[in-house]
């Protein structure tokens, strides 16, 4: 008790010597009792807002439309960092290129990396494709902890739902209750559209499709598909037109007729590959909020799993 006592007293020094740091005043730092909240992605900050509700403000950084792999740095973003009691990040290295520096300058120490207020999503989730080896360049330039593309598994949704409930208890315990519910009422909802998408992919279990980037594995090993071959060769390398030539053998060879691509990827490749064997390009939304159709972290699964649903039902 005596210690919880002492945690509080010296958890609020910290906030009101941040606060002088930062020349703003306490209420300026939790605006109406909500704690700030600054997602990288679209996902992430959807996830936020399934637990936090009304008890968190949130801003993403990248947009669902946009390539998180390059995010060009704006000011407004500094401020919200500055103003942030919580960072919630992708990790695997996957905003490397934009976010330490983001991080560097905004001059809050509560979100730096390893403090509370610094919410690495990686570390809830099922990540596939660790590297078993040494990471070497030749491996491609954006995945070398493994895949990053994680939260496109609904149960990763949820394990960074649950991470993301006991992170914002402890930065405000009074409201644990509360994150508690919005966590179970999340369960609840994802859990029967889960039925919904199952019932949807059943029939295409075990078929074999191509994706540009490596963004779908995650979701590929939740729906039951096979993703066989990928336009990028490598993660971040374009293709040479060796490696299309011996990826349209295969297509025409094994029947493969779904290409997935990103709506931030050139489509002219992925569009020349699917003429030249019969097949089709599908556009899916690879993060919350690409469209109006994919407002919220349920209605993504809902638009992307009707998609391949329809494109693998007209295949034959
Ligand atoms: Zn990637």
């Amino acid at each position: 008790m005596a210690i919880g006592v002492v945690r509080g007293w010296t958890g609020r020094a910290l906030a009101l010597a941040t606060a002088l740091f930062l020349g703003t005043s306490p209420s300026a730092l939790h605006a109406g009792g909500k704690l700030n909240v600054v997602a990288t992605t679209s996902d992430l900050a959807a996830l936020a807002i399934e637990v936090g509700g009304d008890k968190v403000g949130v801003s993403a950084i990248a947009r669902g439309y946009q390539d998180p792999h390059f995010v060009e740095a704006k000011p407004s973003f500094l401020l919200n960092l500055r103003r942030a009691d919580l960072v919630v990040a992708v990790g695997l290295e996957l905003e490397a290129g934009w976010l330490p520096p983001l991080l560097n300058q905004c001059g809050n120490p509560k979100v730096q990396p390893a403090s509370q207020g610094y919410f690495d999503a990686s570390q809830s989730a099922e990540i596939l494709e660790i590297p078993a080896g040494p990471v070497s360049r030749a491996m491609g330039d954006v995945h070398p902890m493994g895949n990053p593309h994680y939260w496109l598994d609904p149960a990763n949704g949820l394990r960074i739902a649950t991470g993301l409930a006991q992170r914002l208890a402890q930065l405000s315990p009074g409201d644990a209750a509360y994150f508690q519910a919005r966590l179970e009422d999340f369960r609840k909802r994802l859990g029967e559209a889960e039925r919904r998408w199952d019932e949807r992919m059943k029939p295409y279990r075990g078929r074999k499709v191509i994706t540009y980037h490596r963004s779908w594995p995650n979701f590929a090993k939740r729906f039951g598909l096979q993703v066989v071959d990928f336009v990028e060769p490598r993660p971040g390398i374009p293709p040479s037109p060796g490696h299309l030539v011996a990826l349209m053998a295969r297509m025409k060879r094994e029947n493969i007729k779904a290409i997935l691509v990103e709506p931030y990827f050139d489509l002219k490749t992925p569009q020349s590959v699917a003429r030249e064997t019969g097949g089709q390009v599908v556009v899916l939304m690879p993060s919350v909020g690409g469209n109006k159709d994919t407002g919220d972290y349920i209605r993504l699964f809902d638009y992307d799993v009707e998609l391949v649903a329809r494109a693998l039902q007209t295949d034959k």
